[in-house]
């Protein structure tokens, strides 16, 4: 089967990154994860080239001159965005990648590559998803004041994503995450040789050379 696309996005906080770094840890030869470029500071416990390419402002918009990201956008003050060589190399893998954005970002995306799978994490309620955000004491509650007012701007997008999936119980939404891939992965299969059979079919009865 031919690798996906894949963005996943939610508000900060939903657990988004343990989802997908869970997925990677149970199927390491189905899934390969982008690892952004971003201007903001690392948190405690963040590495660089493991988490983010951490970059200062300057360098990041070398990388936009360049041509060297496929997409970026500006986030709570922060630049963050998906270098476009890695990507490249894992579709031409076979794997199915994950890009862990934003929403900007996954519209960017979307346009570039149509067949993108876009899915978005909802936490269970808006009182979950401030509470996590606030247990996981990695932000001054200045920074969390931002990310969920960014929260409320970005539920306008949840209909443009392709699926929504609610992270209440982590095994299940790992799980659902698992199988809306694997069945999407069918899908596409399925229409792509059938668009090859037509396709030859056509060629054939109006005698045209490809
Ligand atoms: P955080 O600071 O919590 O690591 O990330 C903040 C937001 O930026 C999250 O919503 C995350 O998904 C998003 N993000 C991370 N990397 C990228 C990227 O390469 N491009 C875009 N557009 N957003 C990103």
């Amino acid at each position: 089967m031919r690798g996906l696309l894949i963005v996943v996005s939610g508000f900060s906080g939903v657990g988004k990154g343990t989802l997908t770094k869970e997925l990677l840890k149970r199927y390491p030869e189905e899934y390969a994860l982008s690892v952004s470029v971003t201007s903001r500071k690392p948190r405690v416990g963040e590495e660089n080239g493991r988490e983010y390419f951490f970059k200062t402002r300057e360098e990041f918009e070398k990388m936009i001159e360049n041509g060297e990201l496929v997409e970026y956008a500006c986030y709570n003050g922060n630049y963050y965005g998906t270098p476009a060589a890695y990507v490249q190399k894992q579709l031409e893998n076979g794997k199915n990648v994950i890009l862990e954005i934003e929403v900007q970002g996954g519209m960017q995306i979307k346009k570039l590559f149509p067949e993108t799978m876009l899915l978005y994490i909802m936490p269970p309620s808006a009182k979950v998803l401030a509470e996590r955000l606030m247990g996981r004491g990695t932000e001054t509650a200045e920074e969390i004041h931002g990310r969920l007012s960014r929260a409320i701007d970005e539920s306008a997008y949840v209909t443009s994503y392709d699926t929504t999936l609610v992270n209440d119980d982590f095994e299940v939404c790992l799980n659902a995450m698992h199988k809306v891939t694997l069945d999407r992965q069918k899908e596409m299969d399925a229409r792509r040789s059938f668009a090859e059979e037509l396709k030859n079919e056509l060629v054939k009865i109006t005698g045209q050379e490809e």
